[in-house]
């Protein structure tokens, strides 16, 4: 059974975790470093406000290893605010956070009227799929092996590059999306 982690210190965390049991996974959060101990499969990232969450991450001493676990190649799956902490680049922030995904993304970019809505589009080669936007950033810019899995008004709206997939939108809010994160080389497959 797959073993799904939660970053579980603030946001839409238990959203994510019914969504990966929802799939039949097994799911733990991680609140402490004690919690990194536990055999993970993938690291799952969920919604809420990016800043709190890296501050929070560097507060409980979480944050060094799950950049370091992330950047060895743990199959990682993040929405919105977990897609801001892995960006590169993030737009008028002096320094990104993980900064390990190489794309730029710009927070709250669709503004406060249009902040949070629903379109359907296709994923991933799968059309019909439900997109749930809420106050989610926008994907600026992407280095060119970085693979565009759906796009929104000409932007990228969700990538896979190496053992990361991220989402501006939120999957876990609108089944049945079912993305089986790719996993690095060597990383033994999921
Ligand atoms: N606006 C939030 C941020 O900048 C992200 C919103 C979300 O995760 N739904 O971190």
């Amino acid at each position: 059974m797959r073993r799904v982690g939660v970053l579980s210190v603030q946001g839409a965390f238990a959203e994510m975790a019914a969504h990966w049991r929802a799939q039949g996974a097994a799911t733990f959060e991680i609140r402490r470093r004690a919690d990194l101990a536990r055999p993970m499969d993938l690291l799952a990232l969920p919604g809420g406000e990016s800043t709190v969450q890296g501050r929070l991450l560097k507060d409980l001493g979480l944050f060094d290893p799950l950049r370091r676990r992330i950047a060895e190649g743990l199959p990682t799956f993040a929405t919105c605010a977990g897609l801001i902490l892995l960006a590169r680049t993030v737009e008028g922030a002096a320094r990104p956070w993980f900064g390990l995904l190489p794309v730029t993304v710009r927070r709250n970019a669709y503004g406060r009227q249009l902040g949070s809505f629903t379109t359907v589009g296709t994923w991933d080669g799968r059309p019909g799929t439900r997109m749930v936007f809420i106050r989610a950033p926008s994907i600026t810019a992407a280095d060119a092996d970085v693979d565009v899995l759906s796009t929104f008004d000409g932007r990228p709206t969700s990538v896979r590059w190496r053992n990361i997939t991220a989402f501006t939108w939120h999957p876990e809010l609108a089944p049945p999306v079912r993305p089986a994160p790719r996993p690095v080389a060597g990383t033994g497959g999921m």
